[in-house]
């Protein structure tokens, strides 16, 4: 499962992030649909592989559990449309971003508290004869599970999104590929939710910023790429947290990418951001904010 629900602020937690916490707690989260106890799983910093939950053993979701359905909703997406099953799950589009205030969470030595991990789960609650409500589509408090519905559900890249600066307010026009058209390098006037698939080059970090080459660019009449698009995490502010955490989902998401590619199969490794195109060089994007940049794998289809 790729986030859980902390059992103590019952907020939603995305597996990365536990990659950015000083300690996890292995017995504090349960699943987000039916409150069964999941545990977090390779989340060490120093394991690169991403994180995720997963149930006990010999234990299974409970009762009609969200979590359940929403596996066979990303399924039946790829194919068609899903709409009426996402307008009324809580998680597998989320309808807005919402940022919310770091100044508690960027402090580990704080005790936890609601401002800490994230959004707030909008639970089905039930009622006094039992029934139950449809949640509706939970707000995100980070740019993944959003770019995760992007790729999931190509068939519903019509539904609304509401990203605080960006004047497009639907996943199909939100979001922008880098490098699309043969197009060279371009200049972008609007704000968008920005993604091209990472270069095989390696990360590069220094103290002030953590650079990222995009396999993505102006491409020369033999097929090279002789400009390329470059990711500049500007880190000079963060903890070695959230340093943590951004470093090794890239390179996470660069190692998956070259397995995907080398086993032949369709998916490719996307870096996604919401950064500012540099003034000086416009093949570098600027992003200062953790919550505004994932990586991830998948097919992206049309
Ligand atoms: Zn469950």
């Amino acid at each position: 499962m790729e986030s859980a629900r902390d059992k103590n602020t019952k907020e939603i937690v995305e597996a990365e992030d536990l990659w950015m916490l000083p300690h996890v707690d292995r017995d504090g989260y349960e699943c987000s649909g039916c409150e069964q106890p999941v545990y977090p799983a390779s989340y060490l910093k120093t394991n690169l592989k991403r994180p995720h939950f997963s149930l006990f053993p010999k234990t299974d979701h409970l009762g009609d559990c969200d979590v359940d359905g929403e596996r066979k909703t990303v399924d039946s997406g790829r194919k068609g449309s899903v709409r009426n099953e996402l307008e009324t799950s809580p998680g597998l589009s989320p309808s807005r971003l919402i940022l919310k205030d770091e100044r508690i969470a960027v402090d580990p030595t704080l005790p936890k508290s609601s401002a800490q991990t994230g959004s707030k789960s909008t639970t089905r609650t039930n009622s006094n004869d039992g029934a139950t409500r449809p949640a509706g589509r939970r707000p995100s408090n980070t740019i993944r599970p959003i770019c995760r519905a992007f790729i999931n559900f190509p068939f519903d890249r019509n539904m609304s999104l509401d990203i605080p600066g960006i004047e497009d307010k639907t996943y199909l026009t939100a979001f922008k590929k880098l490098g699309a058209a043969n197009a060279g390098i371009e200049h972008f006037s609007r704000s968008k939710v920005f993604y091209a698939e990472v270069a095989w080059a390696k990360t590069q970090a220094t103290d002030d910023s953590l650079v990222i080459q995009l396999s993505a660019g102006e491409w020369n009449a033999e097929r090279q790429l002789v400009r390329k698009y470059m990711l500049r995490i500007c880190w000079s502010q963060w903890s070695n947290y959230k340093r943590t955490k951004v470093q090794n989902e890239m390179e996470v998401v660069r190692e998956e990418g070259i397995k995907e590619k080398k086993s032949k199969s369709k998916k490719r490794a996307y870096v996604f951001f919401i950064g500012e195109q540099d003034e000086q060089d416009p093949t570098y994007f600027n992003v200062t904010d953790h919550r505004l940049i994932c990586g991830l794998v998948g097919e992206l289809s049309w």
